[in-house]
């Protein structure tokens, strides 16, 4: 999945990105609530952890814009210790759920699963293509119930086909999705991930679409 980070202590945002892409999404941040404003109106999140205090423009107002323009991805804020009332302002303006700082990793993350667990149809923390199962919560995969190990780049690329089983996805999109921060992402690359990836799943998997880019079917049900 995709999430936006936007926090301006710049030690805890790069705990945050560090945690949140251990755990097997694409992460991408911001340090002010101008750039994360204009990040979230402008491109697709998944979820958005959102910090309240931040500097050029303040988490509510970002959160506030965000919903007047009916931006609805799911937004997990960050309030200071016992502030109540910012707690019961961000709900109002339109946040899904909160936590106080400081806060254990751990939490921020069971707390982000269960916001994207509430998203779309992927109400299960499994994802399944026949006999490929891809667990979110471990950022584990099984074939055929048995262990199989990717490299980080592997594991997006596979969630990503897995989220979006069925479609096809082009070389560029897969690559926004594997490099979040690479100034130089070159979509050819894309293709010597898919071929390694393809190699360890079920033959078949993985398809080509011509001139389009790839698709994931389940293996032998001859799509
Ligand atoms: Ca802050």
């Amino acid at each position: 999945m995709r999430i936006l980070v936007v926090e301006d202590e710049p030690a805890l945002c790069a705990q945050l990105v560090e945690a949140i892409s251990a755990a097997g999404h694409t992460v991408e941040s911001a340090g002010d609530g101008v750039s994360g404003h204009y990040l979230g109106e402008a491109e697709d999140f998944d979820a958005v952890v959102l910090d309240l205090g931040l500097p050029r423009l303040d988490g509510l107002s970002v959160l506030r814009r965000w919903r007047g323009a009916g931006r609805n991805m799911p937004v997990l804020i960050l309030t200071a210790r016992s502030a109540w009332h910012e707690k019961v302002a961000g709900i109002d303006a339109g946040a899904d759920d909160y936590l106080a700082k400081p806060f254990h990793m751990e939490e921020l993350l069971a707390r982000l699963r269960a916001l994207l667990r509430r998203v779309g149809e992927h109400a299960s923390a499994e994802w399944r293509c026949g006999p490929i199962v891809l667990d979110t919560r471990q950022a584990r995969v099984q074939v055929d119930g048995r262990p199989l190990q990717l490299t980080s780049h592997e594991f997006k690329l596979l969630s990503l086909l897995m989220q979006r089983k069925g479609e096809v996805l082009s070389r560029t999109e897969l690559s926004e999705h594997i490099y979040a921060y690479d100034s130089d992402r070159d979509s050819n690359t894309i293709e010597v991930f898919v071929g390694r990836l393809r190699r360890k799943l079920p033959p078949g998997s993985i398809e080509t679409v011509r001139g389009m880019g790839y698709r994931l079917v389940e293996a032998g049900a001859g799509a």
